[in-house]
């Protein structure tokens, strides 16, 4: 029997990731973070493409953008990502990733650089995939769709966690605003904005711990 695809999206710090990640792991399925991926192409523009006033010159980072080899490799249970075969786990969750990251993901250059990529990953099936735009890009015909919200304060509060969870020290109303822009500019854009897909299943885990939102999942899946 073919394993099923599933698209998890939704807002930032919701959870989508480490909750793919577990759900992958109970039901024997590749998880693609594809937010890593345009966090890498950021942190490979902040190293190579920047302007004297800090910006980012998108044209040269279109113009690099075949020198660009992105991979996962299995490191114990982590998938860590490698940008031209160097591990750049650490530097893609930092504040200048974060802070550059929607503008770079809302370039048609960029998007169209990784759909191909991601479509051929699941070509086989047996994914989870989590993002913005996989269940109504991506990844139209998805076995299972679910978007993630929960409130902002919520969020803001997971992410100041994770990150000094991993050694980062943050500001909390930095980290507020991150989020708050970061799903502005996602929502808002033009090219494969941040929307529920029609079919998906929608959960506020605001309320919820990690566990009970994954159970909650699964209990769809396992229903339908
Ligand atoms: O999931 P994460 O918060 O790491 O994603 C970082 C950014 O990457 C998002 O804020 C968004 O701008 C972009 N992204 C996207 N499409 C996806 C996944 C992430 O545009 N499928």
């Amino acid at each position: 029997m073919k394993k099923p695809v599933i698209a998890i999206d939704g807002y930032s710090s919701t959870g989508k990731s480490s909750i793919s990640k577990v759900i992958a792991d109970k039901l024997g399925l590749i998880h693609l973070d594809t937010g890593a991926l345009y966090r890498g192409i950021t942190w490979f523009a902040i190293q190579n493409c920047m302007n004297e006033d800090s910006s980012i010159d998108l044209q040269k980072l279109f113009s690099y953008l075949d020198q660009i080899e992105l991979e996962f490799r299995n490191s114990g249970n982590e998938l860590i990502l490698y940008l031209n075969h160097i591990d750049i786990s650490k530097q893609i969750r930092t504040t200048e990733v974060s802070d550059n990251v929607s503008i770079v993901a809302k370039q048609k250059e960029v998007r169209d650089f990784l759909l191909q990529s991601q479509r051929s990953l699941a070509e086989k099936g047996g994914i989870i995939m989590d993002g913005r735009d996989i269940g109504t890009v991506v990844l139209p015909n998805a076995d299972y769709k679910f978007f993630l919200t929960a409130s902002i304060d919520e969020r803001t509060n997971r992410r100041y966690f994770e990150l000094a969870g991993m050694g980062i020290q943050a500001d909390r109303e930095q980290v507020k605003q991150n989020l708050t822009d970061r799903d502005k500019i996602d929502s808002e854009r033009e090219i494969a904005p941040l929307r529920q897909a029609e079919d998906a299943i929608v959960i506020d885990n605001t309320e919820l711990t990690k566990e009970e939102t994954i159970d909650l999942i699964l209990s769809h899946i396992q229903k339908i």
